[in-house]
């Protein structure tokens, strides 16, 4: 497109697009979840609800703490959207969101210790070759490697997230690869939705399909029974 036909006058306000690279350490960790062969990938899901969840109390603290922060705060929960034609699972909560620069340094950077420990156990797992499938795995589970996991089922990830307060929200992308972009959006509802495009679905295999609405209520009930907002499934009608 030229830049005289991007300048009419009912284009959008700038939305400030931006392709930007993962940290070096992020990558590595990615990479890991994209060619991940581990049994355990279900963890994914207990992570993204725990991020929910946290998003969830920290808004109801925040608003708690700030009586003139604009927030609904009557009917916080978590859906849980599955798409099974278009392959799509997507995790919303209507919690304390992200902003844009939230968004940059807390899912394109990893800050977390540990993630470096992490790095080096998986590299030796696995040069361990044999039965390092089932170290790996145990390894993934009890370090939570958090909203990156959802690599390991998805070939592509986006998200929409508005902070609480703001009126402008950020839609973030990336299939994982090095890098992801961000745009800002204006209609974005309060909190964050994870869309994730799920990988095929092996054949062998249809416990594990995620776009099962059953394996999502098994893998709900295994990993995340404690959670205590309310976690409401949401299928296409039949
Ligand atoms: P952790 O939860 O251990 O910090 P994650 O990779 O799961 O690591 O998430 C990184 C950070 O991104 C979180 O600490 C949180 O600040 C932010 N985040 C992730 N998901 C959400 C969400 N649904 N709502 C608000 N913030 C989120
Ligand atoms: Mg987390």
């Amino acid at each position: 497109m030229s830049s005289d036909a991007a300048a009419t006058a009912d284009a959008p306000v700038d939305p400030h697009a931006e392709t930007i690279e993962f940290q070096a350490e992020a990558r590595q960790l990615l990479q890991l979840m994209i060619h991940s062969i581990y049994s355990t990938k279900d963890v994914f899901l207990r992570e993204l609800i725990s991020n929910a969840s946290d998003a969830l109390d920290k808004l109801r603290l925040a608003s708690y703490q700030d009586k003139d922060l604009q927030v609904d705060t009557s009917d916080l929960h978590i859906d849980l959207g599955i798409d099974p034609a278009a392959r799509t699972l997507t995790v919303a909560d209507n919690g304390i969101g992200m902003s844009r620069e939230e968004v940059v340094s807390l899912i394109g950077t990893i800050a977390k210790s540990g993630t470096g420990e992490l790095l080096a156990k998986l590299r030796d797992a696995r040069a361990a070759g044999a039965g390092s499938e089932e170290a790996s795995a145990e390894l993934i589970g009890q370090f939570g490697v958090g909203f990156y996991s959802s690599f390991m089922v998805a070939d592509r990830v986006s998200m929409v997230t508005r902070k609480a307060g703001s009126a402008t929200g950020v839609r973030w992308e990336s299939t994982g690869e090095g890098t992801y972009t961000v745009i800002d959006v204006e209609d974005a509802p309060q909190g964050t939705a994870v869309t994730l495009h799920l990988k095929p679905a092996d054949a062998e295999d249809s416990l594990h399909d995620f776009a099962d609405p059953a394996t999502i209520r098994r893998t709900v009930k295994r990993y995340s029974d404690f959670i205590t907002w309310p976690i409401r499934l949401l299928t296409p009608p039949a």
